[in-house]
């Protein structure tokens, strides 16, 4: 059995995959393992659309022997411990690999016991959520008769940030649809100050929501959920602000306010997976400790880290990703060649396709700094402004990035 590898990547996911496509296609001579326990790779960007009935969910999924690049040796297991002044980890099975270079890619973990019963909510008929089980979603989407529909999402960090509230105005548009909606209060509760960071996609996205008559409650912490009586409980927080005021039914306990709710949809706690929040690896939020910018180990040289699992200030998605993997990819390539390093810079580019209705999107890209920086091909698709609902942009998300994320991405192909 071979355990010691030049590269080593922990994690088949889309940080893992793209990452060592890219390093084999740049050179297929490379020593290069990926530690994935996973028989299945899935496109969660897509889940979006599979909640709201518009996507196949069996589309999103591939079996993992088809993305793992063909030079790449794939290792069945799971990692749950790191040496790392010894250059090896360890797996669930007993086995120490050794290597060179070791990428960090597991993704996140939910962790439901930061708001007591969401666990238990999570299979009620009126209670879903995109990021668990999206074909659950569009079934209590679908069977909806209408009352108090509440979207909201956690304090931690999540995937892709935006896609609660696209959810939720799909969800809007279907019950228009089927008859429910002049009978449905529709309130979004976020512990936020802001329906989105970026100036330009607040503007568009406040026009969404007065379109939709959306009551959008600010700072507001999800705290528990009482699924029998159907009450999300939530902390005031400093940003407390309401917007489109709506009565609701609104009940107390202590310092919580509670809404009362006929159908709700969240996204679920979010943090490092254990075995790594468990290691020498992490940072003081318990997430992967990287530069910022190189987006190498800040303590271990010879360890990078991107996607999901990774302590980086901006959000966490596939986008984001596409720009990391050039960044780690580069670095390494230097310290294998001539000890050089730091040369590619990661701006903390990330980008979120926020979906506004069936048929319209409008598409946040952005830096650390929260400045707008959408990508100049866009015009090549005849889209001069993407911080405006665009049925092109749909297009793009439906079909588009599906097909570069399978067929350019994960081969480590530019795009
Ligand atoms: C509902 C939803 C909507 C989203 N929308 C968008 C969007 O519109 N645009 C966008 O760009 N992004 C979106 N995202 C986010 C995007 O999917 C993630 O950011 C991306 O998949 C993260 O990639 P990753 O490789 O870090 O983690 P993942 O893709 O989650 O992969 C992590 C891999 O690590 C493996 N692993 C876990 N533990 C271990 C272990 N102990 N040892 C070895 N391997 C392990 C797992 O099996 C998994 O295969 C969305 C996500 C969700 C859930």
């Amino acid at each position: 059995m071979k355990t010691h590898f030049q590269i080593l990547v922990v994690g088949g996911g889309t940080a893992g995959i793209m990452t060592a496509a890219r390093f084999l296609r740049i050179d297929p001579h490379l020593d290069l393992g990926i530690i994935e326990p996973s028989e299945t790779h899935y496109y969660q960007p897509a889940w979006t659309l599979v909640g709201a009935g518009t996507y196949r969910f069996d589309k999103t999924a591939r079996p993992m022997e088809d993305v793992i690049p063909k030079r790449a040796i794939w290792i069945r297991d799971y990692v749950i411990g790191f040496q790392p002044d010894s250059y090896s980890l360890s797996t669930k099975s007993g086995n120490s690999y050794t290597y060179h270079y070791l990428i960090v890619a597991p993704g996140l973990a939910y962790d439901f016991d930061l708001v007591p019963g969401l666990k238990e909510a999570m299979n009620k008929a009126d209670v879903c959520s995109i990021y668990t089980n999206p074909e659950h979603c569009w079934e209590a989407i679908r069977n909806f008769k209408g009352g108090t529909a509440l979207f909201t999402q956690p304090t931690t960090p999540i995937k892709c940030g935006g896609a609660p509230q696209k959810i939720m105005y799909l969800a809007e548009s279907y019950w228009r649809k089927s008859g429910v909606r002049n009978k449905t209060k529709v309130v979004f509760a976020t512990p936020g100050s802001v329906i989105f960071g970026i100036p330009e996609i607040r503007k568009t996205l406040l026009n969404v929501v007065d379109r939709k008559d959306i009551n959008l409650r600010f700072g507001h912490e999800l705290r528990k959920i009482d699924s029998v009586n159907q009450i999300a409980w939530f902390e005031p927080g400093k940003h407390l602000r309401e917007y489109n005021h709506k009565d609701l039914n609104i009940a107390k306990e202590g310092s919580l306010i509670g809404i009362k709710y006929d159908y709700l949809h969240t996204a679920p706690p979010s943090v490092a997976p254990r075995f790594i929040r468990e290691s020498s690896l992490v940072n003081a939020s318990k997430w992967l400790d990287v530069d910022h910018h190189s987006l190498q180990h800040r303590k271990y040289a010879n360890i990078f880290g991107l996607g999901d699992v990774a302590g980086l200030p901006t959000a966490k998605t596939g986008a984001a990703i596409r720009k990391q993997v050039p960044v780690v990819v580069d670095n390494i390539f230097r310290l294998i060649r001539n000890g050089h390093q730091r040369i590619k810079s990661y701006n903390g580019y990330s980008s979120c396709p926020l979906v506004t209705d069936y048929g319209k999107m409008v598409l946040a890209e952005f830096d650390y700094d929260n400045n707008f920086t959408p990508d100049p091909k866009l015009k090549q698709l005849l889209i001069s402004d993407s911080s405006k609902e665009h049925w092109r942009l749909w297009l793009l998300k439906k079909y588009g990035l599906p097909y570069l994320y399978w067929n350019k991405m994960l081969k480590g192909k530019d795009v």
